[in-house]
């Protein structure tokens, strides 16, 4: 499933051990339902629905009671049967534990071991608009001006319950046959491809119509029965259908041998045709990929107007987020079309992993979202090959890990759940993120063909089964075993356990001795505020790459008992005067610190040729001062991100002037040879790399004020207000790239945002794009100060005395970036001038008030509000030479990555 950042979730995952009672008891064994449902999708009659399901059973024991799930619906006690293969037994008691929604059936004798049975549970009740369960969903049709409604399904993690009784539990796999009764004029879509269609009431020997009648108000020649194909074996998480007047696309047919739809309401079908194309491509791509063919003859995708997570992938309907599926060519942005990819590939994914092999237990859900996290760069990557999908989705997952992982309240991938409530908590960035990090540092060290090979072996061996992490461990040793793969006498279980049970990651401390080309190295948890200490270690991959050597050193190991206590000693190739470099290709997530001359080696070497250092080493190094040098978007994207939120801490301070200032001076040269915003359009319009890199430098030239930034975007902006829409302007300014103009344009006192909606052409377009990426922004500020401020209270004094002495560095190394009072002073009052304002003559005056006086100097802009404050204690003392507190300062970089807040699958 989808998920929304969740970021409290991970402050309050406290799980405890508990005895199971939260599980059924596993007496009887479901394997196959017979659900069938009858649904007035009319407000008048207050959604009202009835069903009833017959579960054919096996008796694992003698037992005389049946425990199974139910919630939100009313039974009919007197209705409810169970009938053995000769027998009809009578149900003595029916009680519902509203804790865990039990719901037990006492019988008159105990059920025969290994004998099968058949229960019948008739239901009624009426559907709420809400965001689980079966649910009723809604939306205004364009032309008719009137509300549509339509009923959509959302399962995962315990809501199948609510839609009707069932053995809600992951490991329960069972066939179904669904029947769904509905309004006439809509049209009704599962898992399986529709096998009848019927004017009869299929539920009239629990629901005749008279009965059903009563609540629907209209004749049963308005309804239709739709009996649809009798599924896989499948857990009930997994079960969907639609009941909507949407109309859909078909994919074109030698795409996939899987029939392909797309729905969406009518209003957004034509942008649906993207979706149409790449979907069926991944799906092809992923057989290949795990060498096992979907099973389903079908593959419909749907975009539900309101929908709780990014996606769902309930197997054969896939469900949406409308922005997660739908992409408007001439509206839409190329981040979001990006995002499309990432999430249908995403689900697709889980069609395997998760659908055909499924966790035992919520405990292993990392996995399966790991995992489809992991191959949404993979899918990605084959149907957009320009975007360099695996190395982008690789550093966005790693960096958001890096730095949640560091606070003391994450948790461990591999989490107990023994409260089936607490479910929802862990469909978050640990599990999400990390998980594929994780997976990706597999196919590294077992290299991808072996991890390909074990894949295949285990999506086989546990099709149509239940399976946990151990299991898989078990399937890539046995593959290590036969093709190579670990470079140490390991298993792959040795190495995980130590990277998916444990909280957190190691940094790693690395000493060169320049006599001899050693070095050694030790391992500790790293934390953000480098307070209190574990006993973790890991086992950890080392790829270093040594200045000059044309080919990087195979994988090798740091054990879990190594540079624990002591040091580690290793060679490597790097003379003196060449730095080495660990991690280099992003292997795994873990932070390196080196000793300083080795730093100043790298410096040094970025310095000359940034081009000598991998990509995916420079976006880790976050060295702040040698990224006037980087033309990247990767580096410059975290390097940036990083220098952001010191920006964030610094916004409210007098400094924060001085900041701007510093940033102004890294960013200017990589501003200007991406065209920035006075180019007035978007330099290399496919290239999605490109796009992303002018919008970065173009955002970071506003906020920064790099001079004519922002009148350059508002001037944008405006023209994109003015203008009648044409793909020729809003192609300049469309989606995100909008949002850099409007940020400008929405600042309070601002005519534009009242206008905005005009414009506006939902799902996909600009306006709810735009609220998106400034929603982004406003969490992705909070999540800094949530991250900064230490969660727990009894350690929040501490934290504030820590992070005030860590600003205090920031700010005084920042003004040290300054050599004299001119170097500071760069808003002259021609520069005010030039940027329109109008108070110059003010600001002068101000200006050479205060100028000679002791203190605080303070130079404002009155009608603008620009403040450029400097405290006398920083004035010109120090000069270039002076460098001390700028490791701290460079080294504070380093440590923290950048934040990535996108909704996420
Ligand atoms: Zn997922």
């Amino acid at each position: 499933m989808g998920w929304c950042l969740a970021l409290f979730a991970l402050a309050v995952l406290q799980l405890s051990s508990g005895a199971g009672d939260y599980q059924l008891p596993a007496d009887v064994t479901p394997s196959h339902y017979d659900v069938k449902l009858a649904y007035d999708l009319d407000p008048a009659t207050n959604y009202s629905y009835f069903g009833v399901v017959d579960i054919m059973l096996v008796a694992n024991k003698p037992t005389s009671k049946i425990v199974l799930h139910a919630q939100d619906y009313s039974i009919v006690n007197e209705k409810i049967a169970l009938k053995g293969q000769n027998h009809q037994y009578r149900v003595m008691g029916v009680h519902l534990n509203d804790t865990y929604n039990f719901l037990t059936l006492d019988l008159d004798r105990p059920l025969k071991e290994d004998s099968i049975y058949k229960l019948t549970v008739p239901f009624y009740g009426n559907l709420q608009i809400g965001l689980d369960g079966v649910y009723i969903s809604s939306y205004v049709n364009k032309k008719s001006k009137k509300t549509e409604y339509l009923i959509a399904t959302q399962f995962e993690a315990t809501s199948a319950r609510k839609g009707f009784p069932c053995f809600d539990e992951p490991i329960y796999k069972s066939t179904f046959s669904i029947n769904i009764g509905h309004n006439k004029q809509f049209t009704a879509v599962s898992n399986m491809p529709l096998e009848a269609s019927s004017n009869e009431n299929s539920l009239e020997d629990y629901w005749p119509w008279e009965v059903m009648r009563k609540s629907f108000k209209k004749d049963s020649s308005d309804f239709v029965w739709d009996q649809f194909e009798k599924s896989v074996p499948m857990s009930t998480y997994l079960v969907a259908f639609v009941v909507s007047s949407f109309s859909y696309v078909d994919s074109p047919r030698e795409l996939s041998k899987a029939k392909f739809k797309i729905w969406a309401r009518d209003d957004a079908i034509d942008q649906t045709e993207y979706a149409a194309t790449i979907g069926p491509k991944v799906l092809t791509y992923f057989e290949k990929f795990f060498d096992v063919p979907f099973p389903l003859p079908k593959q419909d995708m749907f975009a539900i107007p309101d929908f709780s997570a990014g996606a769902m992938e309930n197997w054969g309907l896939i469900t949406y987020r409308e922005t997660a599926l739908l992409y408007d060519k001439d509206q839409s942005s190329f981040v979001n079309k990006e995002r499309v990819a990432e999430v249908i590939a995403h689900e697709l994914a889980h069609q395997w992993f998760g659908n055909l092999v499924t966790m035992k237990w919520w405990s292993d859900l990392w996995l399966n979202e790991g995992f489809a996290t992991f191959m949404a760069s993979v899918g990605t990557d084959e149907v957009e090959p320009s975007w360099s999908a695996r190395q982008s989705h690789a550093v966005s997952n790693a960096m958001t890990v890096l730095t949640l992982d560091s606070l003391e309240s994450s948790h461990p991938v591999s989490v107990a759940i023994d409260n089936p409530s607490r479910i929802s908590e862990i469909f978050d960035a640990i599990s999400y993120l990390k998980g594929a990090a994780l997976i990706r540092m597999m196919t590294m060290f077992l290299g991808e063909d072996v991890f390909r090979q074990a894949l295949h072996n285990y999506l086989i061996k546990y099709s149509y089964k239940n399976a946990e992490q151990d299991d898989l461990w078990a399937e890539l040793t046995r593959a290590t075993q036969q093709h190579g793969g670990l470079t140490r006498n390991v298993t792959v279980k040795q190495v995980m356990d130590t990277w998916t049970k444990q909280t957190g990651y190691p940094i790693l401390t690395v000493s060169r001795d320049y006599g001899d080309q050693s070095l050694t190295i030790s391992q500790k948890r790293y934390l953000s505020l480098g307070t209190g200490s574990t006993l973790s270690s890991w086992w950890v991959p080392l790829s270093v790459l040594c200045q000059g050597e044309p080919e990087p050193q195979t994988v090798q190991w740091l054990a879990d008992d190594e540079g624990v206590d002591q040091e580690y000693r290793y060679e490597h190739g790097a003379a003196p005067d060449q730095w080495l470099i660990f991690n280099y290709d992003m292997i795994a997530p873990y932070r390196v610190n080196y000793d300083e001359r080795n730093w100043k080696l790298l410096t040094a070497g970025l310095r000359r040729d940034s081009g000598t250092v991998p990509v995916l080493a420079r976006v880790q190094l976050l060295l702040a001062t040698y990224l006037q040098n980087e033309s990247e978007y990767l580096p410059l994207s975290t390097g940036l991100g990083a220098l952001s939120k010191i920006g964030h801490v610094l916004k409210r301070s007098p400094h924060y002037g001085a900041y701007q200032k510093y940033v102004r001076k890294l960013i200017r040269k990589a501003y200007e040879k991406v065209g920035g915003l006075a180019v007035k359009e978007i330099v290399n319009g496919d290239d999605l790399n490109s796009v992303k890199l002018q919008v970065l430098m173009s955002d970071a030239a506003c906020a920064a004020k790099l001079p004519g930034a922002e009148e350059n975007a508002i001037e944008l902006f405006q023209e994109w207000m003015n203008y009648p829409p044409g793909p020729a302007l809003d192609g300049v300014l469309r989606g995100r790239e909008a949002w850099v103009g409007a940020r400008v344009a929405l600042r309070p006192g601002a005519p534009a945002p009242r206008q905005l909606g005009r414009r506006a052409r939902p799902p996909a377009a600009s306006t709810s794009l735009l609220a998106g990426r400034l929603d982004t922004v406003s969490r992705s500020g909070g999540r800094t100060l949530r991250q900064f401020w230490q969660p727990s209270p009894r350690r929040r004094s501490a934290t504030i005395l820590n992070h005030g002495r860590r600003l205090g560095t920031i700010i005084k190394i920042l003004l040290d970036q300054f050599t004299t009072q001119k170097d500071l002073d760069e808003r002259t009052p021609s520069t005010w001038r030039r940027l329109g304002c109008q108070c110059h003559k003010a600001w002068r005056r101000r200006a050479s008030t205060s100028r000679g006086s002791s203190g605080t100097r303070r130079w404002s802009s009155p009608s603008c509000g620009s403040t450029l404050r400097k405290s006398s204690v920083y004035s010109a003392r120090y000069h270039r030479g002076q460098t001390h507190p700028q490791f701290h300062f460079v080294k504070s970089f380093r440590l923290h990555g950048q934040s990535n807040l996108n909704d996420k699958t």
